[in-house]
């Protein structure tokens, strides 16, 4: 059978006049096939030819410039969706999709100002500070999270840095060491680190580490003041050099402007040492008593936007749709795995914030025809 030959695809976007290319996709009727017994359809997103083509029109780069980035932003959202479609089946086994579980081991009591957050000192909020878990809870927390589905586990600490808390960390590189042994992917996210802190962690078995950008550099004061966006930068720079995989996102919802969605993604496609691995797109939950508790939720057409423009700027990233998906509706989360997310954080809490339970999820992969493991990148 020949289908006919299509006009699918504008090579790269970044050009408004972009030259129309031309496929041809041929499928064979195996001999046992007869008209009246159709074949199950391998669909066209599968075809090899016009994978090759979403890649050269989408290679990897790090040369993006902003009014690369705003006008991939700024498209027509069906036509982005449609894109970020494309380039996710290009890149990925599209139908796989991560599930990741974060435990806060280390609640509250953060001297950090960061507007959003519930676990700030600085804010009377509903979390009560809590020390920090013992290696066999963490332990058994980890292997709950496998059994659930998951494939990584993240550890997250409430502090400014890691600093001089020895004793902290040598219960976390055990926690590290033994969550590693248990056939898990291990992240963390303990605030700023060194890079001998850094070493150490990989030396453990550390697979990533996370530590968000939020949002712009322009922006980043109206959020937090207490340490700067060259704090972050530097810290991403030692986890890099350590070799642990980099894990960094933002929040939407933050009182941004677009142009600040967009310069946070031109940072990630510009920074040095290539993508981060994993980019968190997180909606903010806006908790009471925090300077951000009054803010008016995103909406899922933002989040699409984002997830999309991500997935087409930094094709080989795992995009993770990470806090506030409960506000969201499966049909909505729909739209965004659509969008190319290919990661989401399994389990009922995340840190201190509701999340869907874990047979919600299953149902939802279930409906949607998603494999819960993580992402096989089709193309290097
Ligand atoms: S986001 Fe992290 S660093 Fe900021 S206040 Fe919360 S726990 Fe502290």
């Amino acid at each position: 059978m020949m289908l006919s030959s299509s006009r699918w695809i504008r090579r790269g976007l970044s050009t408004a006049a972009a030259e129309e290319r031309t496929i041809t996709v041929t499928r064979v009727i195996p001999h046992h096939e007869t008209p009246e017994t159709p074949p199950p359809r391998e669909g066209l997103a599968r075809a090899a030819g016009l994978h090759a083509h979403v890649l050269e029109a989408y290679p990897v780069r790090s040369d993006w410039t902003v009014p690369e980035i705003r006008a991939i932003y700024n498209m027509p959202l069906l036509e982005l969706v449609r894109e970020a479609t494309l380039v996710h089946r290009a890149y990925w086994e599209s139908r796989d999709v991560q599930r990741c579980t974060l435990l806060s081991i280390k609640t509250g009591g953060c001297t950090e100002n960061c507007g959003y957050c519930s676990q700030s000192t600085r804010y009377k909020t509903h979390v009560k500070p809590t020390p920090q878990m013992t290696v066999d809870q963490v332990l058994e927390a980890a292997r709950r999270a496998k059994e659930a589905g998951s494939t990584r586990f993240c550890m997250g600490a409430a502090w400014r840095q890691l600093g001089n808390k020895r004793r902290a960390f040598s219960d976390i590189l055990e926690m590290v060491e033994k969550v590693s042994a248990e056939g898990l992917e291990v992240c963390a996210t303990l605030g700023m680190l060194d890079p001998t802190q850094a070493t150490q962690l990989k030396q453990a078995g550390l697979t990533a580490y996370n530590h968000n950008l939020d949002t712009s550099r322009d922006y980043y004061p109206s959020v937090v003041t207490t340490r700067t966006y060259d704090d972050r930068l530097d810290t991403i720079a030692n986890v890099r050099a350590a070799g642990i995989s980099v894990c960094s996102g933002g929040i939407l919802g933050l009182g941004e402007a677009e142009h600040d969605r967009v310069s946070m993604l031109h940072t990630f496609a510009t920074l040095p040492g290539g993508h981060p691995e994993s980019l968190p797109v997180n909606a903010l939950v806006a908790v009471s008593g925090t300077p951000m508790e009054d803010t008016p939720p995103v909406s899922v057409f933002e989040m699409t936007r984002m997830i999309a423009t991500a997935r087409v700027v930094l094709p080989k990233t795992m995009v993770r749709l990470s806090a506030g998906r409960l506000e969201f509706s499966k049909g909505e989360q729909a739209l965004m795995f659509l969008a190319g997310a290919n990661s989401i954080f399994n389990g009922d809490k995340l840190l201190t914030t509701p999340n869907p339970n874990v047979d919600d999820d299953a149902a939802l992969f279930d409906t949607l025809g998603l494999t819960g493991i993580k992402p096989r990148p089709r193309a290097d």
